[in-house]
């Protein structure tokens, strides 16, 4: 059991200190013994303690810098939802594929930012713009926004604003079943709460630092008993020995534990495994052990974003997955909506 995340070490950079969030998060830091540093910015942030570049790079994992968001331009979250709300960036987790592997860098720490009335003001206006068109935030672009969200509360707040708002729509994904302070936010329906899920074999081996299959499912019920719309991102699908069958025992989990009431209104998104090289490079840096199959070869070649050229399965594959997981959701989940498969 994955418990909820504390961090080793904890920066604060000195306007944070002028929001009562910044302040109540060094408090409770100071009161857990958590050693506090001081910068001007994260972007100062040097020596993080460790002695080669593993170490390093899980110190910064497990680092929490407390500051705020400077820009409140919002980046553009095509095709699930309008904009991406920033309300933190990184992520505790260590799954091996993760794209803040590459998009992050040399700055693997977790960021989470306490200006979060301004972060609001802004949404309103990108509301207002599109008023009376609902405009969809995405709140887990830079982040697992959850895994973090028991210290912060956030997340709870940004539910509560949506719920609250007249054309906003909220959602977001997770890998974390510390979903318990979220129960009893005022969503109003206007949130949709999905969750990352895979099979036993890939979270084992790929997802270390992570709620396991049986926890997630576990949070999702709860999410649906409090009214939550839900829905469930299968990603990154994963080709390995025995992977019908993995699939097929996830579907029978979901079967057995998710509540009638969580039926109606069901997405599902399906991902598959794709890497670029430059990912290839980091994650056989970050992660050398690894058992992930990064071989080309075995892959077609498909031009990405920014013109970097990723390698997915091979068409007769992604018509297996298709096939496969398509029918175990028509099978178990007949009402569900299948949003997408890329
Ligand atoms: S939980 Fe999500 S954001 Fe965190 S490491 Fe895993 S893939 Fe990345």
């Amino acid at each position: 059991m994955v418990k909820p995340f504390v961090p080793q070490l904890v920066y604060v950079e000195p306007k944070a200190l002028e929001y009562p969030l910044g302040k109540q998060l060094i408090t409770k830091f100071q009161d857990m013994g958590i050693e506090i540093r001081h910068t001007t910015s994260h972007n100062q942030i040097r020596n993080l303690p460790g002695e080669n570049h593993f170490q390093k790079y899980r110190m910064a994992k497990s680092t929490l810098v407390v500051g705020i968001r400077k820009t409140l331009k919002f980046d553009t979250s095509k095709p699930s939802a309008e904009y991406a709300i920033p309300l933190a960036t990184g992520c505790m987790g260590h799954c091996h594929y993760c794209y803040l592997q590459t998009t992050m860098g040399s700055k693997p720490y977790i960021r989470t930012y306490v200006n979060v009335d301004e972060i609001f003001e802004a949404a309103e206006e990108y509301m207002k713009e599109r008023a009376p068109e609902m405009t969809r935030f995405e709140a887990s672009c830079t982040s697992d926004i959850v895994g973090v969200d028991h210290l912060t509360h956030s997340l709870k707040r940004a539910i509560e604003f949506f719920g609250n708002s007249q054309h906003g729509q909220l959602r977001f994904v997770t890998k974390f079943a510390h979903v318990d302070h979220l129960l009893d936010a005022d969503h109003q329906g206007k949130t949709r709460f999905r969750f990352s899920i895979n099979d036993d074999y890939v979270i084992k081996y790929f997802e270390p630092g992570t709620s396991r299959l049986h926890e997630r499912i576990a949070a999702a019920a709860k999410v649906a008993e409090a009214n939550y719309p839900l829905g469930f991102i299968i990603a990154p699908i994963y080709l390995h020995e025995g992977w019908k069958e993995g699939y097929l025992e996830m579907f029978e989990k979901l079967d057995a534990t998710l509540p009638a009431s969580a039926r109606k209104d069901l997405t599902f998104e399906m991902i598959q495994h794709r890497f670029t090289k430059p990912a290839k490079r980091v994650i056989q840096e970050n992660y050398p052990m690894t058992k992930l199959e990064l071989d080309e070869a075995k892959r077609k070649w498909k031009w990405g974003r920014y013109g970097i050229g990723k390698y997915v399965y091979t068409d007769a594959e992604q018509e297996e997955i298709k096939d496969t997981l398509g029918n175990y959701i028509k099978h178990f989940f007949p009402k569900a909506k299948l949003e997408y498969f890329t």
